[in-house]
């Protein structure tokens, strides 16, 4: 019996070393809030965060630049990323803080998998975002309820991945 504790406390050890908790966290929430648009954050607390962010970015082979009313297939957007010509784009009306968060977003598709969709590449791009910003996980939820299943399978397939792209936007 002593055995048998001893081995289920290894492998629960194990298993809070290597689960990605804020993942974990995220997709239940996920399941729990309705959907909704992005949480545009206000301030400029994150100022230093974001010109960081984008000098990262810049370093990895990325163009970042800010305009205003960006939009994709009609629909209005708060970032770009367009791999083909390595460039992210900002929203250039929104705070700092804002753009941090767009930026933290935008970052993740740049090291997204190659397989991945629209959707699946925001659910990654978004998973990055939430490890990466470490603020609350509801909007990040929000952002994602309307594909939660994608983004649970994404999130169980790599995590891993996830971890290590924010690990690299933050080096
Ligand atoms: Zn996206």
């Amino acid at each position: 019996m002593k055995i048998k504790s001893f081995v289920l406390g290894v492998v629960l050890v194990w298993l809070w070393s290597v689960m990605p908790f804020r993942l974990i966290a995220l997709s239940g929430e996920m399941f729990l809030v309705r959907p909704g648009g992005p949480h545009l954050v206000q301030g400029s607390t994150h100022y230093w965060d974001a010109i960081n962010l984008e000098a990262r970015l810049e370093g990895n082979g990325w163009s970042v630049t800010y305009a205003p009313n960006l939009s994709y297939h009609g629909q209005r957007a708060y970032g770009l990323t367009i791999p083909s010509e390595h460039a992210v784009i900002v929203d250039a009306d929104l705070s700092w803080d804002g753009r941090y968060a767009i930026l933290a977003h935008e970052g993740g598709h740049t090291l997204q998998p190659i397989w991945a969709g629209t959707q699946e590449g925001d659910c990654f791009a978004e998973g990055v975002a939430t490890v990466l910003l470490g603020d609350g996980i509801r909007d990040h939820a929000r952002f994602l309820g309307g594909v939660r299943w994608t983004c649970l399978g994404v999130f169980l397939v790599e995590h891993r991945a996830i971890y290590r792209a924010a690990a690299v936007l933050n080096d």
